[in-house]
């Protein structure tokens, strides 16, 4: 089956039925609000009215090494043919899913080297924490089952996953809010006050130290951290910051969880970033998105020998599943998607340019609009602030991220506002030039937007 090709009007029609995910719904009912992305190819997309953008985004910091490979229709469909679907409960599995899961712990730092396979990082977060509640109660520690997490994260969507993530996002709509303590955001800039950067990492570990003496190191089963914070707004902690974090959660028998949705599969210049980039070993690695580059719904929680050990332990079952973990178009997907990346040193490459990515978009400072620009690599973040000295946001009705990303769309660069942030998360397989291009876009659009104020 072939779907026709219809017009924009009447993809719109159809769309009243659909909800769409992080949306001002009602917003959306008006004329044009909604944009039709209908096809994408490399680097770029092309909306249904045939209008070429630069996907500044990746889909939504997924599509790794960029859109439309045939390699990876064609696994997907030779995979399909062969065997479409079949689950791994009780005692099935299949091939493409065992060999998957002996590549991502060949890839993951340290002894990760047992998956199990969701279809979302909101998926992987929870089954990271279902994992480790089902290891205590092994380990006869029934009440070691709250989590610390930080403001300023985002891990999902679940109920669960959701309270791990900042209160701001969920404005307490969510269930499961007692199981979480939310530490304090590891933002310098705006956190830090007066103090160094030095300073505001020894108040971080204090914090985290306080929180673990107050809930009670009996009661916490594990602290999770994205290796660099994404949709909180791009927020990269002081220099050894998951270091410190992690001796002092080892000292406390506190599982350390890397949420490596967005930072793994080379965002950052690596395979996982936790152990090359930020000189740490999770206990868990969670990832989704770059793991497939987005052609297929998949994440993976990686745990170590230790936590498999006692989960594959005597006397007791493993009781969680989801139909489609390790779906075998997912999985014939992954290792594809892995197979190109290292064919073609996606991650090596990504050191080089995401460097200069990042270079160039930190010139962007000299607009007075921007007050910060932060991150590392392919994954950028641009505050905008109404005053560079009290770093004072211009309030939330001025829209100033949305004014920005509108800006830049007309002229091909979509880019992902969140509130008075802008955030950059390309394919990875972005050129000097198509670089030079962005931060053209980009400085175009803020300069347009600052001057309309
Ligand atoms: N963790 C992080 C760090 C993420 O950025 C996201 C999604 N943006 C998630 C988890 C949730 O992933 P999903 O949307 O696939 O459920």
């Amino acid at each position: 089956m072939t779907f026709a090709r219809a017009s924009t009007a009447a993809i719109l029609d159809q769309d009243a039925h659909l909800i769409q995910s992080f949306a001002d719904l009602n917003a959306l009912k008006a004329q044009g609000a909604r944009t039709v992305i209908s096809r994408a190819e490399g680097a770029y997309v092309y909306d249904n009215d045939g209008q070429k953008m630069i996907d500044g985004i990746a889909g939504l910091w997924c599509v790794n090494i960029g859109h439309g490979r045939r390699e990876m229709i064609e696994a997907i469909a030779n995979q399909l043919q062969t065997l479409d679907y079949y689950s791994t409960f009780y005692n099935f599995t299949h091939p493409t899913a065992a060999a998957l899961s002996q590549k991502l712990a060949e890839l993951a730092p340290g002894d990760l080297n047992a998956v199990y396979f969701g279809n979302s990082g909101s998926v992987a977060n929870d089954s990271a924490i279902r994992i480790l509640h089902h290891y205590n109660i092994r380990k006869g520690r029934p009440n070691k089952l709250k989590v610390l997490s930080r403001h300023g994260a985002y891990h999902g969507s679940t109920h669960l996953s959701m309270a791990m993530t900042t209160p701001g996002y969920s404005e307490g709509w969510t269930a499961a809010s007692e199981l979480v303590h939310h530490l304090r955001a590891p933002h310098h800039w705006r956190e830090g006050g007066e103090m160094t950067e030095a300073e505001f990492l020894d108040a971080l570990a204090l914090d985290l130290s306080q929180s673990i003496d107050r809930i009670g190191a009996e009661n916490i089963c594990a602290f999770i951290a994205e290796p660099i914070q994404g949709a909180g707004g791009v927020i990269a902690a002081p220099q050894g910051y998951h270091r410190r974090m992690q001796e002092i959660c080892r000292a406390h028998d506190i599982k350390y969880i890397a949420d490596e949705v967005v930072t793994a599969f080379g965002r950052l210049g690596h395979f996982f970033a936790s152990e090359a980039v930020f000189d740490t070993t999770p206990d868990i690695i969670n990832t989704a998105k770059g793991l497939t580059s987005g052609y297929q719904p998949m994440s993976a929680t990686i745990v170590s020998d230790e936590i498999h050990d006692v989960i594959s332990g005597p006397d007791g079952m493993f009781l969680h599943g989801m139909t489609y973990s390790g779906h075998p178009a997912a999985a014939a997907a992954a290792l594809t998607n892995i197979a190109i990346m290292e064919r073609e040193a996606i991650p090596e490459r990504v050191r080089t340019t995401g460097a200069y990515f990042e270079r160039k978009l930190r010139g962007l400072s000299d607009i007075e609009l921007v007050g910060e620009v932060r991150g590392s690599h392919f994954m950028i973040g641009i505050e905008f602030v109404k005053d560079r000295t009290t770093k004072e946001s211009h309030p939330a009705e001025v829209e100033v991220g949305l004014k920005v990303a509108r800006a830049c769309q007309k002229r091909g660069l979509i880019a992902r506002p969140l509130g008075n942030v802008l955030i950059l998360s390309p394919t990875l397989i972005m050129d000097e030039a198509m670089i030079d291009e962005i931060e053209g876009i980009l400085r175009e659009a803020i300069t347009e937007v600052a001057a309309g104020l």
